[in-house]
């Protein structure tokens, strides 16, 4: 603003300057607000976008360097997310709708996981055939597979079958790949220990495609191949614990049988547990809570999903680490419908977060995050970080596989409480997120199954999330999710309430036909 005839401006922050309303004044009415209903006002300038400093508390005790986290649903979060969103500087928490062993399996591989080492590799057996191979061909798009005694990962190594080994071969169809492949003796191999650069070094000089990586025994213990090594990157930001490790996260229920599963999972090195329940402001948590915290006082315990102080006030007591907020909001949710209970997303994760700060309480966000602006108003409102399940849904490495209707590429998303996912067979955890206690009678369905269009690699979309959020926080004039926080606190950082055709007007509007890329 230029100063007119005579003014000066000494202090920004003069009163007749404070545009909009602080995050109270926001919420003092009692309508329920979404993300959608207002906005945040630009602040000053003056610092790149780059600069901006997403680190910001998932718990007491664990810090992030980006504020994104991976909902426990089985469309979402195995593995292969958590380490994508690990890499990235966030955190995956591995669903529970599986048995224990298969969840803890999962958590198992974050843990071990080394950036360019494969480690559970496809893997033949010498009596697995050439029509195998050609097969898996078929299905992966490789034919370089490793040969151990066992046919597993962990059997001793006996050679490994490339195309070279198999060219010319589709007439030998049950040929063994016992007398084909190349054997151990003929092959480049490196001793478990071997850094990436090391790694990368030997495969350089063989000019080999793969890279069997051998404990003391002979025993195979990972692969490196050389197409993932062209394009390995670096990630500097990535959520790792003291000895690093990625860090990971998992489910749970509060049924006593989850109290095994838990060993399980401390015992393959969970960093936190989250209590996974749509409604957590119960007596099970509040017990499970203070079991896990007695047992495991380390162990950082997520609690939740809760959207009133109340609801907060008897999990802090209990003993959380962090809070989870959302009833409701989800994208694949029918609760609000069928349950009559929930609250709108904005409201809650006000109400809430307002709430658990006094007790050094971090809350995460979940549900209903559309897009990069939904997360910066999770944050404005007070959240420490987001969870993602729709956003994420629809990766390379979300689990599941992609099939195709109607010519467009696509990955199945379903809500935990959808009555395909409660019917999963093979486990209790997505029925234990709805029902606290044993009983075979009707289920009521809180979410919904559909689809979602393929969104390429994780490991391409968390740096389009996470560079948006800089140039948000750029705009709101925050260098840093710490400052944002003392913006709210001091009431510098303003909203305003946004008007239906408020809302037309701040989404494109008048053209006869556009194409939206994002990044
Ligand atoms: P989204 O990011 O909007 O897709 O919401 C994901 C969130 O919805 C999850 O993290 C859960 O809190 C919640 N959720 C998952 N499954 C269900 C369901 O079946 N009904 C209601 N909410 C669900």
């Amino acid at each position: 603003m230029n100063p007119r005839n005579g003014d000066t401006i000494s202090n920004h922050m003069d009163l007749d300057l404070k545009d909009g309303l602080s995050r109270d004044e926001l919420f003092a009415t009692s309508d329920g607000l979404t993300y959608n209903d207002f906005l945040i006002l630009p602040g000053y300038i003056d610092f790149t976008a780059e600069e901006v400093d997403l680190t910001s508390p998932l718990t007491k005790n664990i810090s992030l360097r980006a504020p994104l986290v991976s909902s426990p649903m089985d469309t979402v979060t195995e593995s292969d997310m958590a380490i994508a969103m690990a890499l990235c500087g966030g955190i995956g928490i591995i669903h529970s709708n599986c048995t224990a062993e298969y969840q803890a399996n999962e958590v198992h591989k974050v843990k071990k996981y080394k950036h360019g080492f494969i480690r559970d590799p496809l893997v033949m057996a010498p009596e697995n055939t050439v029509e195998d191979v050609l097969e898996a061909k078929r299905k992966n798009g490789f034919t370089g597979y490793p040969i151990t005694c066992n046919g597993k990962i962990g059997g001793r190594l006996l050679g490994i079958v490339t195309s070279r080994d198999i060219d010319f071969r589709e007439g030998q169809l049950d040929c063994k790949l016992g007398d084909i492949m190349t054997k151990v003796e003929d092959m480049v191999t490196a001793r478990k220990g071997v850094t990436l650069q090391e790694a990368n070094h030997i495969l350089e000089k063989s000019k080999k495609g793969k890279l069997p990586i051998v404990n003391e025994n002979g025993d195979l213990v990972a692969l490196i191949a050389r197409t993932d090594l062209k394009k390995a990157r670096s990630y500097p930001n990535a959520s790792k614990d003291s000895n690093k490790q990625l860090l990971v996260g998992a489910a749970m229920g509060t049924r006593p049988e989850d109290k095994d599963r838990l060993k399980l999972l401390v015992a393959n090195g969970v960093d936190v547990i989250v209590l996974d329940s749509s409604q957590g402001n119960s007596i099970y948590q509040v017990e499970m809570i203070k079991y896990i915290k007695s047992t495991y006082p380390e162990l950082q315990v997520i609690g939740g999903n809760v959207v009133t102080r109340a609801q907060a006030k008897n999990l802090i007591e209990a003993g959380v680490d962090g809070l989870r907020v959302g009833m409701g909001s989800g994208s694949i949710c029918i609760t609000q419908e069928v349950m009559a209970c929930g609250c709108p997303q904005a409201t809650a994760v006000y109400q809430v977060s307002a709430y658990a700060r006094r007790f050094g309480v971090p809350v995460i966000a979940d549900g209903g995050i559309q897009s990069i602006g939904h997360i910066m108003k999770a944050l404005a409102l007070g959240a420490s970080a987001v969870m993602m399940g729709s956003l994420l849904a629809g990766t390379s490495e979300a689990p599941g596989e992609y099939f195709f209707s109607e010519g467009v590429r696509l990955k199945k998303y379903r809500g935990m409480g959808s009555l395909e996912a409660m019917e999963r067979k093979d486990g209790k955890g997505a029925l234990s997120r709805y029902y606290h206690t044993e009983m075979d009678k009707l289920k009521i369905a809180q979410g919904v199954s559909g689809s979602i269009a393929d969104k390429g690699s994780v490991l391409r979309f968390l740096p389009y999330l996470e560079c948006g959020l800089q140039h948000s926080c750029q705009d709101i004039g925050a260098k840093s999710l710490k400052d944002l926080i003392d913006m709210i606190d001091s009431g510098e950082l303003r909203f305003m309430k946004r008007t239906q055709s408020a809302q037309i007007e701040g989404n494109v509007h008048g053209l006869f036909s556009y194409e939206k890329r994002l990044f």
